[in-house]
């Protein structure tokens, strides 16, 4: 599968080349300020790549969910002056995402030089798929690369419009995700483990049935274990349910791959002043809420993951945000940091865990798309890369 898809090495490329890269620079902020600069890291290798062959880059990315016009407060400016920090090299920021100032900036760029479009969802066009957008993204470059792979389950303008325009390749990043994924999929070592957790059980179940084909062991935790509760006829009290799904849960529970929660740990609210208990989970009282797994399925769930080959995780086990439930996501990401196995974290909340526990660099792959690395999982392909397997060669 990924080898179909053009690499960078596949792109005429010379001194002075307009490349337009499509980058996932979605990064989470707070006030103005960028709390964690990963995904602007992780595009620096395809970024030196390009500029190191003389290419000048028209770089563009969303972030957040504007609603298709400007807002001051999801401008990129702050990723253009991060990017240039850690390349060492000014990037200017375009002030709009197409029209004559994105031509000009874009035309006059020297080699070398990198520039940022402004966020494209300031364009309505972005998220409906416009042509005209695609067509004016298009004639910035000669030539387009796709690294954003959290944007390529996205049938978006930027993502789906210049493949059929332009000569163009998937950047370093992109390559990277999936031969990850790749490797997950089609020959996993066995025994293969995958935790899941999170909050909501209807974003997941897509995964969870093309999981538990593949996988040895499906261990799940996070509030969306509480609808699986509900299946086997448990009481849940206040916990997070969706009753719409408890179908679902009760015959993937037949398979016996899925394994949920013995305990839990359990408030009255989600505060974290709010005083614990630790309950089997089959008996949730009314008036509480089931917060983290308990500390009996976190040992059984590490050990899982310590005897297992192959991990993949997404979803936290409970509200990891309030110390009094970090406790079982942090027995399991220490878990998948010790384990001999390959492994593989995917999901926005999973990897900042992984980062505030300090695991980062014991794990082999934490995935820059969340949801993109789910829906690959689920479909074993993603329109973006569609576009670009049947986009123009050079
Ligand atoms: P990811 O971003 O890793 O894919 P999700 O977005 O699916 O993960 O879920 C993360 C959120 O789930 C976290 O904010 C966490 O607080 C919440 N969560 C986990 N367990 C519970 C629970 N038992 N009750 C309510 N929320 C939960
Ligand atoms: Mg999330």
């Amino acid at each position: 599968m990924t080898g179909e898809i053009p690499s960078l090495e596949d792109l005429p490329i010379v001194e002075g080349t307009r490349v337009l890269l499509r980058a996932d620079f979605n990064v989470p902020m707070t006030d103005g300020r960028i709390t964690d600069d990963g995904r602007i890291r992780a595009a620096l290798p395809t970024i030196a790549w390009l500029r190191g062959r003389g290419a000048a880059v028209i770089a563009c990315s969303h972030l957040g969910r504007p609603k298709g016009a400007p807002d001051p407060a999801l401008s990129l400016a702050p990723v253009a002056a991060r990017l240039g920090e850690l390349l060492g090299a000014p990037v200017a920021l375009c002030p709009e995402v197409m029209g004559p100032r994105a031509s000009e900036m874009a035309a006059a760029l020297a080699p070398g030089g990198v520039l940022l479009l402004e966020n494209l969802r300031f364009d309505p066009g972005e998220t409906s798929n416009n042509p005209g957008l695609a067509d004016a993204l298009a004639s910035l470059a000669q030539v387009y690369v796709d690294d954003a792979f959290g944007a390529v389950h996205r049938e978006h303008a930027s993502v789906m419009g210049p493949p059929a325009r332009l000569p163009c390749a998937g950047g370093r990043l992109l390559v990277r995700e999936l031969e990850v994924l790749d490797r997950l999929q089609r020959d996993p070592e066995r025994p293969f483990a995958v935790v899941l957790g999170g909050a909501k059980v209807s974003d997941k179940l897509g995964v969870i049935d093309a999981l538990v084909e593949q996988c040895d062991t499906l261990l799940v935790g996070g509030a969306m274990c509480f609808t699986f509760l509900l299946a086997q006829g448990h009481g849940v009290g206040d916990s997070l349910v969706e009753p719409d799904h408890v179908d679902a849960c009760r015959e993937l529970l037949e398979g016996g791959v899925v394994r949920i929660p013995t305990d839990v740990v359990i408030a009255q609210e989600i505060a974290a002043s709010a005083p614990t208990k630790i309950v089997p989970a089959t008996a949730v009282p009314d008036g509480w809420k089931g917060l983290d797994v308990g500390p009996e399925t976190a040992g059984t769930y590490a050990d899982a993951v310590r005897d297992a080959r192959t991990v993949f995780w997404n979803g936290p086990m409970g509200v990891f945000e309030i110390e009094a439930f970090a406790a079982g996501t942090r027995t399991i990401a220490e878990a998948v940091a010790e384990t001999k196995a390959f492994t593989v974290v995917g999901g926005g909340d999973s990897a900042a865990a992984v980062r505030k526990f300090g695991f980062e660099a014991d794990i082999d792959h934490i995935s820059t798309g969340g949801g993109a690395s789910l829906e690959f999982l689920e479909q074993g392909d993603l329109p973006g890369l569609r576009a670009l397997r049947e986009g123009r060669r050079a």
